[in-house]
């Protein structure tokens, strides 16, 4: 177990900065999920503390302990990559094997921690196949034992949920999530896809072009997104023009009482299942419809030509019918506010852009 500490992280490739002063911290023990667009930074920062990219300014701390020149071999990370990259010519088993034996670890103890692995995984039927002839999901979890069997402080996954069908992501992750809280590993994971961080860590970071929007618990970034691109990033929201004045957020189409500071202009964030169907504070038309496994969202027309997404609750509606929609201003977040840059709930968001990372 360990905690990462990036302090400044600059790494720049010709004039572009991949990541550009990055200050963030995973706790000793935590699973930290690193989400945001293509190209935003992801893997450069998981290169960075794995010792694969030096920066060119800032420090990788781990437990207080600069590790920054430290080769990667001597940092005692693991890995798991997107393309599970196991050796073709090995045994499943050899494969898990494989770090020990590099750490000179005798024969015997390497198979039986190997098997212990395996058996936790719950593939130790695979032990003596060859990775060709596995699913991508047994590969996935093969390239985990081979992570895990060197016992790392700190685990780096990098996207290891790419390419598989929908159901075994989904079991994989419940599975991997409990796995990882088990053995107490101090985990980063890049994922793209926000429910699948939501579900599996303790704590997320947004990155975007290089820097951190935020860092905090699902429910905080979904609840008080510090920022209109967290917001857009992390589940579904309507983002609606919002002034807050006198103790009143005014919406346009609907206005009510906020306890939240005079912030003026800003931006409320409205989850599909803020808008209570059948309310009575506007009146919008069904224009589309769609089903959400066991849920059924509507974008309805609001008076002034706005389109907003609804979840329907259970009452179904048509294209083409009238809906009637309340909305409780009080427990609305508003963003990019010019006074700040997140509002609104009892709680500030953990972290606003530019602050410090904890
Ligand atoms: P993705 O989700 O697509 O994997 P990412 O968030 O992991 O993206 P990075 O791979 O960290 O993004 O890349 C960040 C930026 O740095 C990109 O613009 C990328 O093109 C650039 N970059 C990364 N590695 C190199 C490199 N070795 N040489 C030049 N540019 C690079």
């Amino acid at each position: 177990m360990a905690e990462v500490r990036l302090d400044g992280i600059t790494r720049t490739f010709g004039d572009e900065a991949a990541v550009d002063d990055v200050d963030l911290t995973v706790r000793d023990g935590e699973i930290l999920g690193v989400v945001g667009p293509s190209g935003c930074g992801k893997t450069t920062t998981l290169r960075t503390i794995a010792g694969f990219e030096t920066p060119d300014a800032g420090r990788v701390l781990f437990d207080g302990e600069d590790v920054t020149h430290v080769p990667p071999e001597r940092r005692n990370v693991g890995l798991v990559f997107q393309s599970y990259a196991l050796f073709d010519n090995m045994s499943v088993a050899a494969n898990v094997a494989f770090g020990l034996k590099m750490q000179g670890v005798g024969r015997t103890e390497r198979r039986e921690r190997a098997e212990e692995l395996l058996e936790l995984l719950d593939i130790a039927e695979l032990a003596d196949r060859s990775p060709t002839t596995l699913s991508g999901g047994q590969q996935q979890r093969v390239g985990l034992a081979r992570a895990l069997a060197v016992e790392p402080d700190i685990l780096l996954l990098d996207e290891p949920m790419t390419g598989l069908d929908a159901n075994l992501k989904e079991r994989l992750r419940t599975e991997l999530g409990s796995l990882l809280e088990e053995l107490g590993v101090t985990a980063l994971y890049v994922t793209h896809d926000q429910q699948e961080a939501m579900v599996m860590c303790d704590r997320i970071a947004v990155l975007n072009d290089g820097t951190v929007e935020q860092v905090g618990d699902p429910a905080a970034l979904y609840e008080r997104p510090a920022n209109q691109f967290v917001a857009d990033f992390v589940g579904t929201s309507n983002v609606l023009p919002a002034t807050v004045a006198g103790g009143t957020l005014d919406l346009g189409f609907t206005a009510g009482p906020c306890s939240l500071p005079d912030t003026g202009d800003g931006k409320a964030i409205v989850r599909p299942d803020d808008f209570v169907v059948g309310g009575d504070d506007v009146e919008g038309v069904v224009r589309d419809r769609f089903y959400l496994g066991g849920e059924v969202r509507a974008r309805v027309e609001l008076p002034d030509g706005q389109l907003v997404t609804v979840a329907l609750d259970g009452r179904d509606r048509a294209v083409g019918d009238a809906v009637a929609l309340g909305l409780d201003t009080d427990a609305l977040h508003v963003v990019d506010a010019a006074t700040g840059a997140g509002a609104g709930g009892a709680d500030s968001p953990e972290t606003t852009p530019g602050s410090a990372v904890q």
